[in-house]
């Protein structure tokens, strides 16, 4: 009798949750989970913080893979059990602390699904790999893997990170800073108010002065107060690696990265909203 209430259990919550596909593959291993049960200190901070609370209906698995480096991944999959039909949202480094408590937090209020790779919390992994420099063609199985959250669905492709403090230009420790015409080759800034640090990072394969998406989503920001970097991205650039590439040169989706200073939680919690806000009047 307790075998088959397990069975009964886990049918229902394997149902419940997407994972669209990948619990299939034989490339996956998919390990349901129930939240509580997933030791993290990201998800302590969670409870702590009351970010996440014993109320909140969030289905989670564990699905990991070795891709064709050798390199082994495991992400972390959080799911709104009550709307998983809403936007993805992907926190690549393991050291952002804000960034995953944003997704957290985005994911009660939006629904969908969180994805955060697990990497002991540290920025660079196994290896010396950095995640968001792995976005590679010899590598398919993890961009693929990955993508396969944000191909199901209509939304944009939307990550979460966090940076440090000003520019290193300006005796800061940062790259990514909205008050510089070029923060970093192939970005251009747009400052328009609060903290430079704080920003909404979107990519096109076009330069802006004939990019529509610029056109487009640099009116909503500065009439909305909010910081920006515009990249433009070319095959065998500098950004070669990075998912903003992988994602406007691969796909028909639109890329867009939530950054804050860490530290600054309620600011990108914010920019979550601002942008949530500006692409509804698009979908
Ligand atoms: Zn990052």
């Amino acid at each position: 009798m307790k075998f088959l209430l397990a069975f009964f259990f886990f049918t229902l919550n394997s149902q419940a949750q997407d994972l669209f596909g990948l619990e299939h593959s034989s490339f996956h291993t998919v390990r349901r989970t129930l939240i509580h049960q997933i030791e993290d200190p990201d998800l302590d901070l969670e409870w702590e913080l009351g970010v996440l609370t014993s109320e909140d209906q969030i289905d989670s698995a564990l699905i990991s893979f070795t891709d064709a480096s050798g390199a082994f991944w495991t992400l972390q999959i959080f799911q709104n059990a009550l709307l998983p039909t809403g936007p993805t949202f992907f926190v690549p480094h393991d050291n952002e602390n804000d960034a995953f408590l944003t997704g957290l937090s985005a994911i009660k209020t939006y629904g969908g699904h969180l994805i955060s790779l697990d990497c002991a919390e540290q920025r660079i992994c196994a290896g010396g790999i950095d995640p968001n420099r792995h976005f590679l063609p010899n590598y398919p199985l993890f961009s693929e893997t990955i993508m396969a959250f944000y191909f199901a669905k209509d939304y944009p492709v939307i990550t979460l990170h966090n940076n440090h403090d000003s520019h290193w230009s300006l005796g800061g420790s940062g790259a990514i800073y909205a008050d510089l015409k070029t923060p970093y080759r192939g970005g251009e800034g747009y400052y328009h108010a609060g903290d430079p640090d704080d920003l909404i990072i979107y990519s096109d394969t076009i330069p802006s002065s004939e990019s529509p998406l610029f056109e487009h989503f640099s009116m909503f920001f500065e009439k909305l107060d909010i910081n920006s970097i515009f990249e433009y991205v070319m095959p065998g650039g500098e950004l070669g690696g990075h998912m903003s590439t992988y994602v406007v040169l691969n796909t028909d989706y639109e890329y867009f990265n939530i950054e804050a200073q860490h530290g600054h939680l309620e600011e990108q919690i914010d920019l979550t909203e601002v942008l949530l806000e500006v692409l509804a009047r698009e979908l």
